[in-house]
């Protein structure tokens, strides 16, 4: 079945007409401040908003990844003034993939994204479980996913994703080389210092930078002096293990790599038997394959509890001898993980850690995180990317409904209101993620069992599982596009 193409995905901006009518709820803020704030685009209001010129203030977004792109094109097409600060100089080579499924990809439709998101993608089919030696220990089908909630899942480059969001973007918005340092934020606003001296104001700061976020670093430090921080925001995040990743160039022999030509991935998990390791290999768009590894094969003797081990990055002269470790895997094509090695450029071989958190505090202030900065994934969990853009959605929606003159309470209100939907939402995919990354790089005969009944479940309970976490939330400030999916949300909570 093709991936079919929408046929209401062009650019456009919005217009005030098409502003929705706002619904309103009211909240009390730590400070006792009573505010209403206005949040889905359903029902009826008093405060009429649609005539309204956009929010005179500006929002300072630290970090040009997933989420912090995605806030940036949201907050062009709201007509809400920003700058990104990235501590790049431009984005990284292609090393890593993203999984977009249908909670996010209706509102990259309403961006009118949504070809542009297909064409560096590839749908997913099916995922196969296999052992060392290739049999099949169990498989999940995906193709389901299109007819029952409106999209495909899929597997898109995260490079060429974010190419496309900065292709959105007016010159000058994104600031490179910029590496933030200090932030000072009051209740008038907040400045950024960066490693070069540059220096960035607004009313709002957006830490969208990361697992190792300066933001919320910064932010933790002054919470932790006042004593306003709970004791585990200040525990580091939970390693369990390395992770080798690459991506390999487009591949030319697909008798050799038949997976890599066809129009959907087939999505191969390989648990090692003899050797502690778990390969996972994902087809994705231009004839290419993503692959990675995790497990203590990668951890070299005596290094397994070594901090600098853990810490340190494989520079490109290490990557040979990280990629000797692996390179006997079998894969299920016939053939070694050497041959993969072999087609994959050295800058596209990264190495991951595989650590995860969830943190308590996402705001203060003037000050709000989203994306891996409050809540970081294992990188296989198919969370990540996915979750950075919920929280977009969800706080770009709040920060529309703000009132014309907002004032410092407006803000912490959004800020609370954005934390209570968003937070519970994210803190049970962490806890999802990290039972099905147990599952999956556990070793022995409970594993696996484990993973033989994950992947041979009846049809009705992956289903269910699937349907209670679908929401598929749109962006107040666009025209809506359908929900495409036969089973309806429940609830539009993001
Ligand atoms: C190797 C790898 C593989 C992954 N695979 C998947 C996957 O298969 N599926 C999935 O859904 N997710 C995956 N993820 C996770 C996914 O990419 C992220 O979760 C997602 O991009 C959301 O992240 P983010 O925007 O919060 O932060 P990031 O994407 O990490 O972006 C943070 C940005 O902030 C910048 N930055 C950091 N500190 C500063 C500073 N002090 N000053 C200025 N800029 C700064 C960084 O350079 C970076 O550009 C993977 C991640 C990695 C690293």
């Amino acid at each position: 079945m093709p991936f079919s193409k929408s046929k209401s995905s062009e650019s456009f901006r919005p217009s005030q007409s098409a502003r929705p009518t706002p619904s309103t709820f009211t909240i009390t803020t730590t400070n006792t401040t009573t505010t209403t704030i206005s949040s889905a685009a359903s029902t009826t209001s008093s405060s009429d908003t649609s005539s309204r010129p956009p929010p005179p203030f500006k929002v300072l977004i630290v970090g040009a990844g997933v989420g912090g792109l995605m806030m940036a094109v949201c907050l062009e097409r709201a007509g809400i003034d920003y700058v990104v600060l990235e501590r790049m100089t431009q984005l990284a080579p292609p090393k890593s993939t993203i999984q977009l499924s249908a909670n996010t990809l209706r509102a990259i439709e309403q961006l009118g994204l949504l070809d542009d998101v297909i064409r560096i993608s590839k749908p997913v089919a099916t995922v196969k479980l296999r052992k060392q030696d290739m049999s099949i220990v169990g498989t999940m089908d995906a193709t389901f996913y299109k007819e029952r909630y409106g999209h495909y899942s899929c597997i898109a480059s995260r490079t060429e994703f974010c190419q496309i969001l900065v292709s959105q973007l007016p010159k000058g918005k994104i600031l490179w080389n910029k590496y933030v340092l200090e932030i000072v934020s009051g209740n008038a606003g907040v400045q950024c210092r960066c490693a070069n001296g540059h220096v960035e104001q607004a009313s709002i700061l957006i830490g969208a930078d990361g697992a190792y976020s300066a933001v919320r670093q910064n932010l933790y430090q002054k919470l932790k002096r006042k004593d306003l921080l709970p004791k585990s925001d200040t525990e580091a995040l939970r390693f369990m293990q390395n992770s080798i990743i690459g991506v390999t160039k487009s591949i030319e022999d697909l008798d050799r790599f038949p997976a890599a030509g066809g129009e959907f991935a087939e999505v191969n998990i390989v648990v090692g038997k003899d050797q502690p390791y778990t390969l996972w290999l994902s087809p994705t768009f231009s004839n290419r394959i993503a692959w990675s590894v995790s497990g203590k094969l990668l951890t070299p003797e005596g290094s397994e509890l070594s901090e600098n081990f853990k810490q340190s990055e494989f520079g490109p002269e290490s990557v040979d001898a990280v990629c000797a470790l692996i390179q006997d895997i079998p894969i299920p094509w016939g053939g070694t993980l050497a041959d993969l090695i072999e087609l994959t450029p050295r800058e596209y071989v990264t190495k991951v850690m595989v650590e995860e958190k969830h943190y308590k505090t996402w705001y203060h202030g003037r000050t709000v995180l989203i994306g891996e900065a409050c809540h970081k994934f294992v990188p296989f969990s198919g969370q990540g990317a996915e979750q950075a853009i919920l929280d977009v959605i969800c706080l770009v929606n709040l920060l529309y409904r703000l009132p014309t003159q907002s004032s410092h309470e407006d803000y912490c209100a959004a800020f609370k209101a954005y934390y209570e939907q968003r937070c519970p939402i994210a803190k049970n995919a962490v806890q999802t993620s990290h039972l099905f990354s147990h599952v999956m790089n556990s070793q022995g005969i409970t594993a696996d069992m484990k993973r033989k009944i994950l992947f041979n479940l009846p049809t009705w309970i992956t289903n269910s599982a699937e349907d209670k976490i679908q929401s598929r939330p749109l962006l107040d400030f666009l025209p809506p596009v359908p929900d495409r999916g036969a089973k309806a949300v429940k609830t539009a909570a993001v």
